[in-house]
């Protein structure tokens, strides 16, 4: 088959497009004929090389997909031949503490496609049953590889750990990366009264106030936490999301109303902010680790999606060949919404 390989760690130059044999599905697998997949922050990440998870040569990246089921592994059942699915990306041993307690995220050997197996980025694909799940069927298959990852992400953080309930108020930086461009949209869907997002980009301001945002705030022009509190009557916001991490870390703190909970899940401009330990004390902040989702909060997701309550943004489409020009945009941080690879 054809796919994406990664030959070791570095910039784009690691990255090309070779062959490889074609994955047989193992008992409770199934092989999937990928038809799209998209990029995400992670795929960044295992290109340049992430410490404490070794990989092996040539690797073959990618999260996210929309395909058909192409072969079933013994004892699968469920799934018909030719079937358009997607994949939930996060692997679990379904046997743990975490696991037996539902929370599949936080498995004790929790692995991520694309990460830690051969991922997406290739003709076909071979995953644990458990992780492949019906597309909605009005998506194309770009829309439909365009939200698994980084809207399931959004929504453990907004949904389950934030517990956003209606008529709070939200905060969500960095508009236009996948998880915050989901975040404003489920945001929506929980019933905040109030959605701030920011980025650097006019374009990507408008954009936002199109999908549903409140106020845009353009961060090169205003001090974001001294804004927050300017338009909530010195309140602050409820919640906050924050994946860009040392860039934004204080106005988050600044921006947070009294008992206000902060939400991460990643770190993009770097991941040691100064903390000013004295706002989140005297403000009583929760300050709330997230990543991934679980089994339930994808099914949710996928509801939610099905309903169309929640919208896929596709940024850009490349085929499978110029799959360094899709890295390239997405490592431009000009996109609004996702990069998505087809792959004929
Ligand atoms: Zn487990």
């Amino acid at each position: 088959m054809k796919a994406a390989l990664l030959s070791r760690h570095g910039g784009n130059e690691v990255l090309s497009v070779g062959s490889l044999p074609d994955p047989v599905p193992g008992p409770g697998e199934v092989r999937v004929r990928v038809l799209a997949a998209a990029l995400n922050r992670l795929d960044l990440f295992v290109r340049n090389g992430i410490p404490g998870v070794p990989i092996e040569f040539p690797h073959v990246p990618g999260a996210d997909a929309c395909g058909r089921v192409e072969a079933l592994g013994a004892g699968v059942t469920g799934f018909a031949v030719g079937e358009r699915v997607v994949l939930q990306p996060g692997l679990s041993c379904g046997s743990c503490e975490f696991c037996r307690a539902g929370e599949t995220c936080l498995c004790v050997d929790f692995e991520i496609l694309g990460e830690h197996r051969s991922g997406t980025l290739a003709e076909r694909v071979v995953v644990p049953a458990a992780n492949v799940w019906k597309a909605p069927a009005h998506l194309t298959n770009e829309e439909a590889a365009a939200f698994p990852l980084a809207a399931m992400t959004a929504w453990r953080m907004l949904v389950t750990r934030a517990a956003v309930r209606p008529g709070e108020s939200v905060l969500v930086h960095g508009i236009g990366g996948g998880v915050s461009t989901y975040a404003l949209q489920i945001a929506r869907l929980s019933g905040a009264s109030l959605v701030i997002v920011t980025s650097g980009s006019d374009e990507k301001l408008e954009r936002a106030l199109k999908l549903g945002a409140d106020v845009a705030l353009d961060y090169r022009s205003v001090d974001v936490g001294r804004k927050v509190r300017e338009l909530t009557g010195k309140r602050g916001v409820d919640v906050v999301v924050d994946s860009v991490g040392a860039a934004t870390w204080r106005a988050s703190l600044t921006a947070a109303a009294k008992k206000g909970r902060v939400v991460t899940c990643g770190a993009t401009s770097g991941p040691n902010p100064e903390e000013e330990i004295r706002i989140i004390f005297w403000k009583q902040l929760s300050i709330l680790g997230s990543t991934m989702g679980t089994d339930a909060e994808f099914r949710a997701l996928r509801d939610a999606v099905e309903k169309r309550r929640v919208l896929p943004v596709v940024d850009e489409v490349f085929v499978l060949d110029d799959v360094r020009a899709a890295y390239a945009r997405l490592e431009s941080g000009k996109g609004f919404g996702k990069v998505v690879v087809r792959i004929p």
